[in-house]
């Protein structure tokens, strides 16, 4: 599977702005980390990247080289801004694709396991008509991993254990979209180190602070169990039942009573 991987905007164009944040800094760490978890745990995946630093290249050229390589997919990574109070996450393929067209099947996946990992309100599976789904010449989407305007999201794109969720989340995706499969033959699982489950969002943050102060980075996801909404602290998720427990010991040092969960 050739992927071709996109993180927008880059050099004299920064993006989106906000909170101290510039888009162009937050999508690429989120596309190398993408990346780095493709090349590092899935066989016959090669990644190119539209950009591996900070480097301005236009529209025009990063759909040339996608067409040119003849990758199997195009995956544009951005954040949103709107007025300051908007947020959540939101994915686009073009305007001119149905429902029932390959594109929207593979979105459909990807937005799936997207939304189970980055903690975002979703705003949904959109279309539009952007220069890099439409002049790509294969299935292409294009996901908005929240806005950088918002306090509370600029916040999670702070951390890294948030971008590293949002990047798990691409590559579940593209593995199950594309059938990838794991090195070593992977469970497919994922092991989640939960550091508290609240009903109280405030109580959360606290919980976040506490670890954040002990160096260890978490983050808020709010989650539906029998239909009453929690906010869980999760501090890490893997692959690997090992690194997890591992992790787990971590967190238990700090005298929290943290688990593990099997997703
Ligand atoms: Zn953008």
């Amino acid at each position: 599977m050739k992927l071709y991987l996109d993180p927008g905007h880059g050099g004299t164009d920064p993006g989106a702005t906000g909170n101290g944040l510039q888009e162009k800094d937050v999508v690429l760490d989120i596309a190398l980390r993408i990346r780095d978890l493709l090349i590092g745990n899935y066989e016959n995946v090669s990644v190119h990247m539209s950009r591996t630093g900070d480097t301005t290249k236009s529209l025009a050229q990063r759909t040339n080289e996608a067409n040119l390589l003849g990758a199997d997919y195009f995956l544009s990574i951005h954040c949103n801004a709107f007025n300051g109070s908007a947020d959540g996450y939101e994915d686009f393929i073009h305007s001119n694709l149905l429902d029932s067209s390959q594109t929207a099947v593979y979105r459909d996946i990807l937005h799936a396991e997207i939304i189970k990992l980055n903690g975002l309100r979703n705003r949904g599976k959109k279309k539009a008509n952007f220069h890099v789904l439409r002049e790509s010449s294969m299935p292409a989407m294009l996901t908005e991993n929240g806005f950088i305007d918002h306090s509370g999201n600029a916040a999670l794109m702070k951390q890294n254990a948030w971008k590293q969720q949002v990047a798990e989340g691409h590559v579940n995706g593209l593995a199950r979209a594309f059938n990838l499969q794991e090195i070593n033959g992977g469970t497919g699982q994922l092991y989640k180190v939960i550091a508290g489950s609240f009903k109280s969002k405030a109580n959360a943050d606290d919980r976040v602070s506490f670890l954040n102060s002990k160096g260890i980075q978490s983050f808020v996801e709010q989650v539906t169990i029998s239909g009453e909404t929690w906010y869980r602290v999760q501090a890490g998720a893997f692959t690997n039942r090992t690194n997890a427990e591992n992790h787990l010991q971590v967190v238990r040092n700090t005298g929290i009573d943290a688990f593990i969960i099997v997703q």
